[in-house]
């Protein structure tokens, strides 16, 4: 490989023009132009230099003043830099298509990696087209793994067909099977099984082994990729298992450190028998991504119970999508408004901050979802997975692949080009997505305990449905049109927040006939599929609302929501306000906003929620049914001995010790986070043993027993 030089690059330029483009010498490949190399003629593109990544090929140009817009051409050619084929102008540089125009940048992808190609790219001024630049020839990437080593060169139907045909469901449980034997880092775990009972697989993949349990897995604030929920959106799932390959098997220094920090969770495909009918929805026609709230249906069941044990602190959710006017790569953090703010700021800047700035270095077109022309789009259905995981405090953006190559990418009418731009798209948002957790750890992880405290302290109206509108940008500039405001109208917001819902023994424990045949869980299987806190009161079952899903809860289970499970009945606080002199709870009691001067006593049985309170305290409850302290202020011990139901202690500062014992919450495990203790914390034979949510606790003094890693 020669060095470039200005007259190497004016010289194949003129050959170029002379002898025509099947006789060019090859610019020497991957070398920029020297700077401040003049065009040969005016307005001509100089500049060009091509990079390889997996799948794809950027193209990076000093701008022409006064371009309206380029076209970017291919041409193979064989060994010899010999044209095989005619030059086709496979791309379409926008102005909106990157945050800083200063720099153009356009990934080329659909060819078949591995393959040889010559690139030059012109100007337009208005629709005049100006002169090509020189060419550049280069080699793309092979499919990603040493055909010599094992694991390395395993490969998908997808793959070893060049994009004919789509990994079936018997290729991707091989391939997956295979991975799993061959690699160390990966565990596969099914999940569950669809309607049909195909198995839904998820790669858990660390360094050098994943963590061997679900808790272990939350403890490295993992994140999730959900690859394929709609059948007939195949695009990002064969991303998945190529990433799943890369990382199980790379040995970069990358992979190894990304995978020595965290746990990934790939799912590539939860609608399995959708997949392989190539239908948007499951066996039964519904759409999956209109079900994670409600889990009618068991692949999303399956989903929401992984999300619960192995609590990703980010997520993307694949598919594709029909504009063609613009975006390779519609981006939407979930807006809607009851997803605590924190969450919603650090999604999108996940997409601006991250997606947008990395798109613009590496040629690909993020945007919000709606883009140009889709104001119809992402919008505030808790039921689609993007809000679903904002209503369980994760940072998360739902990815659509353009599905046709549209204005910008005019030579997809081959599918198979089609299949691996959008394929090879999705490759580079997912690795971005891993790039952007690994860099980003801690502005998430603060997020989503922040998130968790705000929710837990039951502030602030309710919201049924309506969205946070997407700021746009001053044009041009991907972000300079989105999807439409969809904010909330009066019906769908409830100011006065209840402190709970009381569901009645029909309605908690009554069978359902709103899933398939067979499936038809009741609420209170759904309600433990979410992981939400339940107490068996005297007179019904109790949600109380000071729990990190608080955003979710009144989404199912009050009769204003718009695709709610059951009508229950709100439960207003008890008591706010003064109170002095001691306080003995029985039965049900919710303060909130109230002051109590004096001790409070939980009595046997009963059920203490309480929320932006101060207590001058002790706190004791022994034999309670259920303890909920979110956002409080306790000034003096706190002790929860013998509880029979749930105990969840957010956002709280303590002024004495906390102590937990012999609590045994049928409904899952003490929740102990995010708490301000200025004493001890004890914790000794509760069953099962609390967990702090990875929301951690400050405590001054000792912690021990079940609480010491709190
Ligand atoms: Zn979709």
């Amino acid at each position: 490989m020669r060095t470039t030089k200005p007259t190497a690059v004016l010289l194949s330029t003129l050959l170029a023009v002379t002898l025509g483009a099947g006789t060019a010498p090859a610019v020497a490949f991957g070398q920029p132009a020297a700077p401040g190399s003049l065009a040969a003629e005016p307005n001509q593109v100089t500049g060009l230099r091509v990079s390889q990544a997996d799948g794809y090929a950027t193209l990076a140009w000093t701008p022409v003043a006064g371009a309206t817009d380029y076209q970017i051409e291919r041409t193979p050619v064989d060994a010899s830099d010999t044209a095989t084929g005619p030059g086709v102008v496979v791309g379409i540089w926008r102005p909106n298509r990157q945050v800083d125009n200063t720099s153009p940048t356009f990934a080329d992808a659909g060819f078949d990696p591995g393959q040889r190609f010559r690139w030059r790219v012109r100007a337009r001024i208005d629709t005049a087209e100006q002169p090509y630049s020189a060419p550049v020839t280069g080699s793309t990437l092979a499919p990603w793994g040493d055909p010599a080593v094992p694991g390395q060169n395993l490969r998908t139907q997808w793959e070893t067909t060049k994009a004919a045909q789509y990994t079936s469901d018997v290729d991707e449980y091989a391939y997956t099977a295979e991975i799993d034997r061959l690699s160390d880092r990966v565990r596969v775990v099914e999940i569950g099984r669809t309607v049909q009972d195909r198995p839904i697989n998820m790669f858990v993949i660390g360094h050098p082994a994943p963590p061997a349990t679900p808790a272990a897995v939350a403890a490295t604030s993992p994140l999730a990729i959900n690859c394929n929920v709609h059948g007939n959106e195949p695009g990002d799932r064969e991303a998945c298992l190529v990433l799943a390959r890369k990382l199980a098997f790379g040995t970069d220094a990358r992979t190894v450190d990304l995978l020595s920090h965290t746990t990934v969770l790939i799912v590539p495909t939860i609608n399995g028998d959708g997949r392989a009918a190539n239908t948007r929805g499951n066996s039964t026609g519904q759409d999956l991504n209109r079900d994670y709230s409600l889990i009618r249906q068991p692949e999303t069941t399956a989903y929401v119970e992984m999300l619960r044990d192995y609590r990703p602190v980010a997520g993307y959710d694949g598919h594709e999508y029909g504009n063609s006017q613009a975006g390779d790569l519609p981006m939407l953090p979930p807006r809607h408004q009851n997803v605590a703010k924190q969450i919603f700021d650090e999604s999108l800047d996940m997409i601006e901050g991250h997606m947008y700035v990395q798109g613009a270095r590496d040629g690909w077109w993020a945007c919000p979802y709606g883009c140009q022309g889709g104001s119809g789009v992402g919008l505030s259905e808790e039921t689609i997975l993007r809000n679903t995981l904002g209503l369980k405090n994760t940072v998360n953006s739902l990815l659509e692949l353009r599905s046709s190559g549209g204005q910008t990418r005019p030579d997809e009418g081959n599918s198979a080009n089609n299949r691996r731009r959008k394929t090879y798209s999705a490759l580079w948002t997912f690795s971005q997505f891993l790039d952007y957790h690994r860099a980003n750890l801690p502005a998430i992880t603060k997020a989503r305990g922040e998130a968790i405290g705000f929710q837990a302290s039951n502030t602030g109206r309710l919201v049924f449905r309506g969205s946070r509108p997407i700021p746009l940008h001053p044009a041009p500039h991907p972000g300079e049109a989105g999807p439409r405001d969809d904010l909330p109208v009066p019906e769908m917001i409830l100011d006065d927040a209840p402190c709970a819902y009381k569901l009645t023994e029909e309605q908690y424990n009554g069978a359902r006939t709103d899933g398939p045949d067979g499936v038809g869980a009741t609420v209170a299987q759904r309600i433990a599929a979410h992981g939400w806190k339940v107490v068996k009161g005297t007179d019904g079952y109790y949600v109380p609302l000071a729990q990190p899903e608080r955003g979710l809860i009144p989404l199912l289970l009050d009769e204003q929501g718009a695709e709610e499970w059951v009508a229950g009945s709100r439960v207003h606080p008890t008591r706010t306000g003064r109170h002095n002199g001691p306080l003995t709870v029985s039965g049900f009691a919710c303060l909130e906003d109230a002051t109590v001067n004096g001790p409070v006593t939980v009595l046997p049985g009963a059920i203490l929620v309480a929320t932006g309170t101060t207590i001058s305290g002790p706190v004791n409850a022994a034999g309670a049914a259920g303890i909920f302290l979110g956002d409080s202020t306790v000034r003096g011990p706190v002790s929860v001995a013998g509880t029979t139901g749930a105990i969840s202690l957010i956002g709280n500062t303590v002024s004495g010790p906390v102590s937990m014992a012999v609590n045994n919450t049928g409904s899952g495990p003490a929740l102990i986070a995010g708490n301000s203790v200025h004493g001890p914390l004890s914790c000794a034979v509760n069953s099962p043993a609390p967990t702090n949510i990875e929301v951690a606790n400050s405590v001054r003094g000792p912690r021990s027993g079940q609480c010491a890693a709190l």
